[in-house]
Parts: C-alpha cells; sequence; structure tokens
C-alpha cells in the first residue's frame, strides 16, 4: 500500500494482521444442525467455535480463552485447565469466520442442512447470534470479551446488535458489577447449578472466591441498574440438582428478580461421572417453577453431542 504515509504504514506492520485463522478441522453431527470448528491461532494453540442452526436463525458459539482457570467438575474445557487469554482479534475472528462460512455458496452448501420449516434452500443464511459460551470465562478476561464486542456490534464490523449477543459468566462478581456501571448492552447469563453455597461450591470451585451470596447481590445490582432479565442456566444432573426440592430452592433464590432459568441437561465429558436428569425430571423441575414461584425457564436443545460440541464439552487434546 504504497500510497499510506510511511508511518503509519509501520504501525500497521507492526500491530495488524491480515488473514483469517487457519481450520484445523471441521466436524459435522449426525443432528444435521451443528458444525464444530477446531482453529488454529498463530502460535499453534488452538480453540473450538460452533455454528449452530436452529429454525430461522444461525448463532456461532465462540471462544473466549484457552482453555479455563474456573475448574467446574462437569466441564471438558474446565478439566483441560488454563493456557491464556484469546486477544480482541481471535475472539472477533471465530464470528468472522462463521459469517464468512455462511457466505460462501460451495461451502454453505456443505454445511449441515437448515431446518426445512419456512426456510427457503437457496436463501443465504446471515449470522444472527453470537453466544460467549465456547471455551473459556469471558468476565476473566474482561477487556479482551469487551473490546471484541464493541467490533462486533460496529457498522463497520458485524454490525449486530447487542440484543443478539449474550455472555455467560461463571459469576465472576467484579465483571458482572462492571458491566452493569458501564451499561453494556448485551444479554447476560449467570451460571448458577445450585441454590445453596455449599452445593455449589462443590461443583464450581469458583463459588468459593464469589459466594452465592455475593453473586446475588452483584445480580440483583445488575438487574436494577440496567432493567434488564438474567438467564440462569442450571445443569441438569441426574440426582444431584434435579430434585422437586433443589426446583423449589431455585424458584426461592430467584423468587423477586426478573429471571428466566436456562436448564440444561449434563453432557458427557471424560472427566465427570454424572448422567443427565431424564426428560420427564426436567420438565418435573420446569412446572414446579412455573406453578409455585411464576419463574420462565426452557430446557437446552441438545446439540451436537455427537461430535463433543455441546454446553461444556469443548475441549482440545494434544491429539485433536
Ligand atoms: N464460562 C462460562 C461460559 C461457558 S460454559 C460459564 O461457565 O458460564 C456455557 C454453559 O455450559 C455454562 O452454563 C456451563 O456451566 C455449562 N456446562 C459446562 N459443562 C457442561 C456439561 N458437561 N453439560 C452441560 N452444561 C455444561
Ligand atoms: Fe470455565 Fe465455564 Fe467450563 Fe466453568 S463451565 S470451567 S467457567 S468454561
Amino acid at each position: 500500500m504504497p500510497d499510506l504515509p510511511p508511518k503509519l504504514r509501520a504501525r500497521l506492520q507492526a500491530e495488524a494482521r491480515l488473514g483469517a485463522l487457519p481450520v484445523a478441522l471441521a466436524t459435522d453431527s449426525s443432528d444435521g444442525f451443528t458444525r464444530k470448528y477446531l482453529l488454529r491461532l498463530d502460535d499453534a494453540e488452538r480453540i473450538e467455535t460452533v455454528l449452530m442452526r436452529f429454525t430461522g436463525r444461525v448463532t456461532a458459539c465462540i471462544s473466549s480463552q484457552v482453555g479455563c482457570a474456573m475448574g467446574c467438575v462437569f466441564c471438558a474445557t474446565g478439566q483441560m485447565g488454563y493456557t491464556r487469554h484469546l486477544t480482541p482479534g481471535e475472539i472477533v475472528a471465530q464470528a468472522v469466520h462463521v459469517a464468512r462460512q455462511l457466505r460462501l455458496p460451495t461451502l454453505s452448501s456443505q454445511l449441515p442442512t437448515a431446518p426445512a420449516a419456512g426456510a427457503s434452500a437457496a436463501a443465504p443464511e446471515r449470522l444472527r447470534n453470537i453466544v460467549l459460551m465456547g471455551m473459556g470465562e469471558p468476565l476473566h478476561n474482561y477487556d479482551a470479551v469487551m473490546h471484541a464486542i464493541d467490533i462486533m456490534r460496529d457498522e463497520a464490523g458485524l454490525a449486530l446488535g447487542g440484543e443478539r449477543i449474550t455472555l455467560s459468566t461463571v459469576g465472576v462478581v467484579p465483571g458482572i458489577l462492571r458491566l452493569a456501571q458501564e451499561r453494556r448492552p448485551l444479554h447476560l447469563a449467570v451460571s448458577l447449578h445450585a441454590a445453596t453455597q455449599a452445593e455449589r461450591a462443590a461443583l464450581v470451585p469458583a463459588a468459593r472466591k464469589w459466594p452465592l451470596d455475593e453473586l446475588m447481590a452483584a445480580c440483583r445490582t445488575y438487574s436494577t441498574t440496567t432493567g434488564r432479565r438474567i438467564f440462569y442456566e442450571w445443569t441438569l444432573i441426574d440426582g444431584q440438582n434435579d430434585t422437586p426440592d433443589h426446583a423449589r430452592a431455585v424458584g426461592a433464590l430467584l423468587r423477586d428478580l426478573p429471571a428466566q432459568v436456562n436448564l440444561i441437561p449434563l453432557n458427557p465429558t471424560s472427566g465427570y461421572a454424572g448422567t443427565p436428569t431424564p426428560s420427564a425430571a426436567a420438565r418435573a423441575f420446569q412446572k414446579i417453577l412455573a406453578d409455585e414461584f411464576k419463574l420462565p425457564s426452557t430446557v437446552r436443545q441438545r446439540r451436537g453431542i455427537d461430535i463433543a460440541a455441546g454446553c461444556g464439552q469443548l475441549a482440545v487434546t494434544a491429539s485433536a
């Protein structure tokens, strides 16, 4: 680019990077709607990004760190430990990668087929939603994640509205308070999994640092300051946190908060022996929340389990 001033050229040379993250592996789920990408970073570390198709929308589940330091017992990313934070560029590059995949006609014809309902097979699909629910704890890498979100929201970036971005946190209290203070336009999801400090700390070691009462106080501040409802995630583990008593405990905990509960039946990981709650018990759990507490809830659709692309299954091993 000889027409640029030499100073700017030198700065671009030093600071900017052109090009996409190379795909080390792409795997399709037999569910027909999920594709997982293993992307290689410049230092040869690898991360996973998942493209999910739901009726009428495409969602990218993106990573914020290589590994995770939070150590949740049932999570494959937690089981692999923490390597490093991702840069804003590496976070945005995952969303750009998925958006480009959708735009390339040759590649999109190889992608899993979209649900038939209402969608024309020829219509190009656009990336509609981003969930920061891949590898890593986004609020542990706060500055880079917010920088990336700003770029994804920018008209000159991916022009995604803040209502299209959901960030899930294990419950990093200072990060939740900062999100509230900065009034960041996004949807917040908080991983709860248990309604008492002792039960939660057994599943989520980070709860020892940020105890349940402090977490709930931060969530209250967030909802009061922003006027926003929080999604509370609850991984349903058979016999562990899925009884009617557990449902009543979470109902009572969230009683006067603007909340929706997202129930996620446990996905298998090599380091945890638990099994998922059967669907009848999940429905009974939902019914208690609805009937006794007027608390809305959903049971998350299971996606990409056969290719380990489901919630909590993302990890990179030496052989991957
Ligand atoms: N670090 C963030 C976001 C990534 S995990 C967080 O923990 O919130 C996204 C969601 O998947 C979290 O609610 C997490 O608790 C849940 N999860 C982790 N492992 C899981 C598993 N094996 N089965 C089902 N959900 C799981
Ligand atoms: Fe990290 Fe989230 Fe996995 Fe916990 S559930 S180990 S915070 S990625």
